[in-house]
């Protein structure tokens, strides 16, 4: 019999209760035993569920009480020094500290987990540290849904190459090694635990397998897992990829290990190839990730069948295991809830809940391969009009965008004269000094603000009391920006919440959930827009609030928009058409706002870009491919102003220096980037490929509410004009304020427009 799994389970509930325990009990409001009492329940319920949808193999140990490659640090003892932990079992004090810093020790550092946007703590693997096994999670878990529930459960472990690869701290070169040697003794011993306890499989994820991995990371996987199968010969232990295809096919299936689990949806093309190439040792289970765990749709269910039956042509039926693609960790608890959208979007989407169903549904299928269900066929005839429906709407078929489209993808993306033309023809246009002062576009949104918004979405403010408090927020700001002494200033976007949902709401093609969260970082949640049909510019967005703070000074105000490839990135997106295309359609709508924008008299033009790197796909091989249309979208978005308009973008919060060749094709005249929590491997990067465009480097971190000493803003203004043209340099903080206290605001910038003036005396 074929069998059916899943690769994990959200965490935060339907109504996000797990955040909410977190947050209580980080403020105190929540005693430990009351809070461990609550997690445990949403994990029973959890489990119960997966239980009654009829999932065979249910994951144990992957619920966590921030993040799993925390967890599996903890499990090892492995908390910096920093954290005062004196061994033992990690308490969560301690736990969280790690996560979250404490009044003595920052936190440790958070990151993307592969290409999705959650993130996790990065594990500190310190000189002379000695890891031991604290306490065996997946033991623990396995346990416990036994005992609850009756589960024969599947323990989920990160495995030991991954949990190397993703840690710092030690030499990667010299010490890979002596780590392994240290780690796996544990591993071992965590086997070898289940095993006697009676466990029949386990799943040890090892993402990392689908990057490319030299010989001697091969040579290591082979010695992990022959000395994980030595161990608990009787254990039988799923090896699980997912998000890519594998890199070494091969060398993979040719492990000692009872399972491979592949990611044919992400990871279908490479995949299937190497199966049909390769073939697929009869001895071993395929794991077979046919729904998509990361996407919201509905699966094609005729086609996921077809896929399967051309699995089962190749693994005997006791060796398939029907699964998600990965870890449900990345979609939405359940579409159930969403009864205030489109008909025809909410019958084609599928949340973690619905994709049991789907993976229950096709297991029934095979198993009863000939009898041909009739309750099997409804649903596949269901399905089948759903998405039909959906594909057939007029939202996703309106000719005028598509046409429209295309006919700008034949034109030259280019403005009308090269860079250093342009150049002149803005500093006789602006006038502006040297080392001209600026800012990101968000200042505080104070608590008065947040409630405005709150009374107008509410009803109780009429829209005109709404816009009129917006604008006198616009006029402190600029009367501010003045007294401080900027050179180009904003409008502060107050009317805004968050900087994708503003456009979204104001675009067509969009929709927004009520309750589609998705976990991000520790209790964080996001709720993703939904970009479902063709998007499509209805009406001016921004520029009756950037007219008006125009209009209230003689200085240049910069518009302020979100670029293509941050409002693709930060969706759920579309999967009938190419990203490719998603992001032309966003990015002919912007240059319509960008247009407008120009028409009403506003000469610079600022388009935010903070996550084209979020898209970039794991595979080397296609980075090429995706970074060139994410720069052709930025162009699309920005190539149509006249000279003297300035084109400003802006990027932060991750690694850019290893891109910086695709920036400057961006060929925006300005772009602000964050420098300060890159230490410096920005500006060397710097050092190497010149920089030919404007170009400010945040002078100071944003993230905290310190306010930084004038020496400390001269000193990485200096540094960076070392190596930047100063003809061409900007001076502004990291990113937007929006978090920020309006006095330590305030102050920062006053003393960033005197580490400027001091700049400009010495040059
Ligand atoms: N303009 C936005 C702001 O200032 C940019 C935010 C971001 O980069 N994430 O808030
Ligand atoms: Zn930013």
């Amino acid at each position: 019999m074929v069998k059916s799994s899943v690769l994990g389970y959200p965490r935060i509930g339907v109504d996000r209760e797990w955040k909410k325990a977190l947050e209580a009990f980080w403020s105190g409001k929540l005693e430990e035993v009351a809070f461990q009492q609550q997690l445990r329940e949403l994990r029973l319920k959890h489990w119960g569920k997966l239980q009654a949808a009829g999932i065979d193999l249910i994951p144990v140990g992957d619920f966590s009480y921030y993040d799993h490659v925390l967890d599996t640090a903890a499990m090892f003892g492995l908390i910096p020094k920093r954290f005062a932990y004196e061994g033992g079992v990690v308490p969560l004090s301690v736990y969280y500290g790690v996560a979250r810093g404490t009044k003595e020790a920052a936190a440790s550092e958070m990151t993307k987990w592969f290409n999705t946007n959650y993130h996790y703590i990065v594990p500190e693997l310190e000189d002379g540290a000695t890891p031991v096994l604290t306490e065996n999670k997946p033991l623990i878990a396995y346990r416990e849904a036994k005992e609850a529930l009756g589960i024969e459960g599947k323990p989920v472990i990160l495995g030991p190459l991954t949990f190397l690869k993703l840690s710092k701290g030690y030499d990667v070169s010299s010490e890979t090694d002596a780590w392994l040697d240290r780690l796996l003794p544990l591993y071992v011993q965590v086997l070898k635990e289940l095993a006697r306890e009676g466990v029949r499989w386990v799943q040890i994820d090892e993402p990392i397998l689908v990057t490319k991995l030299g010989a001697e990371d091969l040579q290591r996987l082979k010695k992990i897992y022959e000395a994980l199968a030595e161990a608990a010969p009787t254990l039988n232990i799923m090896l699980q990829t997912y998000f890519e295809s594998v890199e070494h096919y091969r060398e993979l299936v040719a492990l000692p290990v009872q399972g491979i689990g592949l990611d044919f949806v992400h990871g279908y093309a490479g995949n299937i190839a190497s199966l049909r190439a390769h073939g697929f040792p009869e001895d071993k289970v395929l794991g077979a990730g046919v729904i998509d765990g990361r996407g919201i749709w509905k699966a094609t269910l005729r086609e996921k069948q077809a896929l399967l039956a051309e699995l089962a042509e190749v693994v005997a039926p006791e060796h398939l295991l029907v699964q998600s693609s990965c870890s449900l960790l990345h979609v939405p608890v359940t579409a159930e809830v969403e009864t205030k959208l489109p008909t025809e979007l909410r019958a084609a989407l599928a949340f973690a809940d619905e994709k049991l169903d789907e993976l229950v549904l096709l297991t029934k299928a095979l198993n009863s391969a000939g009898t041909t269900g009739a309750e099997i066929a409804s649903v596949l005839e269901q399905n089948d009009r759903e998405l039909q429906q959906l594909q057939q709407s007029a939202v996703r078929n309106r000719g005028d965008i598509q046409q429209a489209v295309a006919a700008i993808c034949e034109q030259p993306l280019e403005r009308s004269r090269p860079f250093a033309e342009r150049h002149t023809a803005q500093q006789e246009q602006w006038k502006l000094p040297l080392f001209p002062t600026t800012t990101i576009g968000s200042f505080p949104q104070s608590a008065e603000v947040r409630k405005a918004r709150q009374l107008w979405r509410k009803g109780e403010w009429s829209q005109q009391q709404y816009a009129d408090f917006i604008r006198e927020q616009i006029d402190l700001w600029i009367q501010l920006q003045e007294d401080i002494g900027l050179d180009v200033l904003v409008h502060g976007e107050f009317e805004r919440t968050d900087m994708v949902e503003f456009f979204g709401e104001k675009l067509a093609g969009f929709a927004f959930t009520q309750n589609g969260w998705v976990q991000s970082y520790g209790s964080r949640c996001v709720k993703p827009p939904i970009i479902y049909g063709d998007v499509a510019f209805i009406g001016e967005m921004t520029v009756e609030e950037t007219k008006y703070a125009q209009s209230r000074t003689q200085r240049p105000v910069k518009g302020m928009l979100t670029g293509p490839i941050t409002i693709m990135n930060w969706s759920f997106v579309r999967d009938d058409l190419p990203r490719e295309q998603i992001a032309y359609q966003l990015a002919y709508a912007l240059r319509q706002e960008v247009e407008a924008l120009e028409q009403a008299g506003i000469g610079m033009i600022q388009v935010d870009e903070p996550a084209v790197r979020e898209g970039l796909p794991l595979k080397e091989a296609e980075q090429a491919d995706y970074l060139a249309w994410a720069v052709n979208a930025f162009r699309m978005t920005t190539c149509t102003v006249q000279d003297t308009t300035q084109i400003h973008t802006h990027m932060c919060y991750c690694e850019f220096h290893d891109m910086i060749d695709s920036i400057e094709a961006m060929d925006a005249d300005v772009i602000s980037i964050e420098t300060s929590r890159s230490h410096g491997e920005l500006i060397h990067s710097f050092e190497q490929n010149t920089y030919h465009l404007g170009i400010g480097l945040g002078v100071y971190d944003i993230h905290s509410p310190r306010v930084p000493r004038v020496e400390e803003m001269g000193s990485m203004i200096d540094r960076a004009l070392r190596v930047l043209d100063p003809k061409l340099f900007w001076i502004n903080p990291d990113c937007g304020l929006k978090t920020r206290g309006r006095e330590e605001t305030i102050a920062s910038l006053r003393h960033m427009v005197e580490a400027t003036r001091i700049a400009r005396a010495k040059y």
